[in-house]
């Protein structure tokens, strides 16, 4: 029996599409594309707080605009419950602890916690103490212990749900066989495979995409304006021009798509982060 592939854009709408994101974007489609599958899109507004119903409008615009479409839109994080999903997982517990007293405690989440019985506060899960075994497409095999990174929390103090849980419980739901996403969550992605396993799910492949730095040396966000794809457009930049730098990062010559979905090879994609330099526009030729 063959699986379908199905991959997804899941944009979360807090910051407007640029360089940097763009190459996971572009990494997904090319991934499923490549594959004969299908591409969805799913808004990743759990965190509603952050999320900007403008920047939505905006990101769907500039992946139309990339011509990184999509087959479906599925649900949007704030139009599901994840009460039930919650409900199903075993090893969870409240945890009353603030960031101060973690912070203070020396920076690691208190592991007796699990047996204090808190009533009131943040819902998390007691990870197993084990190395978690995972082969991500780009950068090989990864043996992870996720205890480093301590229990995840689920369900904020205030009542809402987290990415950690949201994200697992969209991606079983929707059927999602390929996460491609940026290199920065490698490791945790050890996590994210101990929670799709407590809920008896198998978990999809993972592609991290090489990260991107500002001439800051910092991984490129809203704050680097002028990298956004939308200022790019606007100051008169050909998509094709965004498609050539962006396909080259992922070991891509040429400036087609559809041509790139046939070329594209994970092996061929550059584990090490792409750092920009000051004068970026001209070094990546967009001008
Ligand atoms: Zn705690």
């Amino acid at each position: 029996m063959t699986t379908e592939a199905v991959g997804r854009l899941a944009p979360t709408p807090s910051g407007e599409l640029h360089l940097g994101n763009t190459v996971a974007f572009t990494a997904c489609w090319l991934s499923a594309r490549k594959a004969g599958g299908t591409v969805l899109l799913r808004i990743e507004d759990v965190d509603r707080s952050r999320a900007r119903r403008h920047i939505e409008d905006d990101q769907k615009r500039d992946l139309e605009w990339l011509g990184l479409t999509w087959d479906e839109e599925t649900p949007p994080q704030r139009h599901r419950d994840y009460g039930a999903w919650l409900g199903a997982l075993p090893d969870t517990y409240v945890c009353a602890c603030t960031r101060r007293t973690i912070t203070e405690g020396g920076g690691n989440h208190p592991l007796e916690c699990r047996t204090r019985g808190s009533t009131v506060g943040a819902v998390r899960y007691a990870l197993p103490d084990r190395v978690v075994r995972f082969g991500d497409r780009v950068h090989g095999p990864r043996a992870v212990r996720p205890l480093e990174f301590g229990d995840p929390v689920l369900r904020r103090k205030d009542g809402v749900f987290t990415y950690n849980l949201a994200v697992v419980a969209d991606d079983i739901a929707d059927g999602v066989t390929e996460v491609v996403r940026g290199a920065d969550l490698l490791d945790f992605t050890a996590v994210q495979v101990e929670l799709w396993q407590a809920f008896g799910a198998t978990p999809p492949t993972w592609l991290h995409a090489p990260l991107v730095r500002g001439p800051d040396g910092r991984k490129l966000s809203k704050s680097h304006g002028a990298l956004g794809i939308a200022a790019l457009r606007e100051s008169g930049v050909d998509r094709r021009a965004i498609h050539r730098v962006v396909l080259g990062w992922l070991g891509i010559e040429g400036d087609d798509l559809e041509a790139a979905a046939q070329a594209f090879e994970p092996s061929a994609i550059r584990t090490a982060p792409i750092d920009l330099p000051e004068d970026w526009r001209s070094a990546l030729d967009l001008r």
